[in-house]
């Protein structure tokens, strides 16, 4: 009797899931509300809805959906950077069809057949201020992909001081509002790939901290793999809560000014030219330009580990940059250095302009002290230091820089300083 009125009793206020139905007893558990219940699979799928439906607010931050109608063209691709970055016609041409290519691959889950497109990661290599982060950086604009800039420099192995390998991730993650599924269709760009060489070309007993351990942990993510990502990356820690990323589908495209390589370079070749047609051969290299002759082999002499090449199938190099490119950087990019201070004196209402002499003289300041693109700008603001000094109080409605002017304000600085910056 007892028994009987139990079972009637519990069956009329027997706990539903208020989504499906189902009893308490059908499921593994369910959450109570205020006014319901849910069950673990409605909540599940309640949260693969919401993820979903955030995952489409997410790509529209990053870019709309991606469709391969809507997708710019390579030779699109490359006349964007054209407006930015001058010269380096090479690398901008693979930096574009790698880009093109990473979408094709995002979207190839919708063929059916068994053909897959597998990811061709870049690595860029030219001396330091020729373009390579600027290209970087010109082409996230117009990229439909989560995108980030990350420094090697900083990379340690796990143990040491500076930051795992995996906090590479972590910037992909925030750049894509942690959204996961986002960030493995991201692109990364790692900058300053040189400085985890090896630095030797044996292989050392000693533990070399910054150089293969921490290649051997790239090699990890650029094959593709499962990592756990330290949401506000630095170091792992026990406590902290990892999150899962698939690196399969994302994008490496690596940097580096390989500083020497052209010594490998030249060896590599006089090696290989010996017992040729020697003489032929070696007279027809342009010895003033031997990063146009970088192989894959050159990139293992400096110290990479032959995997990590394996895994950089797109070699590209960049031009050093002479003094018509030097020229041209002054003025011709969409905010070239000479338009931004057009800007700034607009802002005071004050027209701004400079004899030609003065854009000359600056160029041929750099290549006299080798500044390179990076130097030009350090110049032009030691010319322009006073006049911006004194300008906005003047009530002046136009300035032209001269060249006297220029000259005698770049004569009061010791140009060495300039160097470094
Ligand atoms: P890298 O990464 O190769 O060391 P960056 O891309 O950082 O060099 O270049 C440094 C600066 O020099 C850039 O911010 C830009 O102003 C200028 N610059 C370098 N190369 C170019 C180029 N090819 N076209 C336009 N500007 C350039």
């Amino acid at each position: 009797m007892d028994d009987n009125t139990k079972t009637t009793k519990s069956s009329k206020t027997k706990k539903r899931c208020s989504f499906c139905g189902r009893a308490e007893s059908e499921v593994n558990f369910l959450i109570t509300g205020m006014n319901g219940y849910i069950c673990d699979n409605c909540a599940t799928q309640a949260y693969e809805i919401t993820q979903e439906a955030l995952g489409t607010a997410a790509s529209s931050v990053t870019g709309e959906k991606l469709n391969m109608d809507e997708l710019p063209r390579p030779i699109e691709i490359k006349a964007f950077l054209d407006q930015y970055v001058i010269g380096q016609d090479g690398a901008k041409r693979f930096l574009s069809v790698s880009v093109y290519n990473h979408y094709k691959r995002l979207l190839q889950k919708d063929s059916k057949d068994d053909v897959e497109i597998e990811k061709s990661n870049i690595v860029m290599v030219g001396s330091t201020g020729t373009g390579k982060t600027l290209l970087a950086r010109t082409i996230a604009k117009l990229l439909h992909v989560p995108f980030t800039i990350v420094d090697a420099t900083v990379l340690t192995e796990a143990g040491y001081v500076g930051e795992d390998i995996e906090s590479i991730l972590t910037r992909l993650l925030q750049v894509a509002d942690y959204n996961v599924k986002e960030a493995e269709k991201g692109i990364v760009f790692i900058d300053e790939i040189d400085k985890i060489a090896r630095k030797g070309d044996n292989p050392s007993i000693t533990r070399d901290v910054s150089g293969e351990g921490v290649q051997q942990g790239l090699l990890k993510l650029l094959e593709g793999s499962v990592v756990n990502v330290p949401p506000q990356g630095g170091r792992k820690h026990p406590d902290q809560k990892m999150i899962s990323v698939n690196t399969k589908n994302i994008l490496f495209i690596c940097g580096g000014a390989f500083d020497g390589i052209e010594k490998k370079i030249a060896q590599r070749l006089n090696a290989y030219v010996v017992g040729y047609s020697a003489s032929r051969e070696t007279n027809s290299l342009d010895k003033n330009n031997m990063m146009q002759y970088i192989a894959p082999q050159d990139l293992k002499s400096f110290g990479l580990i032959p995997e990590i090449i394996g895994r950089l199938p797109v070699l590209t190099y960049l031009e050093p940059l002479d003094r018509s490119a030097l020229r041209a950087i002054l003025t011709e990019p969409k905010n070239s250095i000479i338009k931004q201070y057009l800007k700034l004196f607009e802002m005071d209402d004050v027209k701004l302009t400079f004899q030609n002499e003065v854009l000359e003289y600056v160029v041929d300041k750099a290549v006299e002290y080798k500044l390179g693109a990076r130097g030009l700008r350090s110049i032009v603001e030691t010319i322009m230091m006073d006049v911006m000094f004194e300008i906005p109080s003047q009530g002046k409605k136009e300035y032209m820089v001269t060249l006297d002017y220029a000259k005698a304000q770049l004569e009061k600085v010791n140009m060495a300083r300039l160097q470094t910056a």
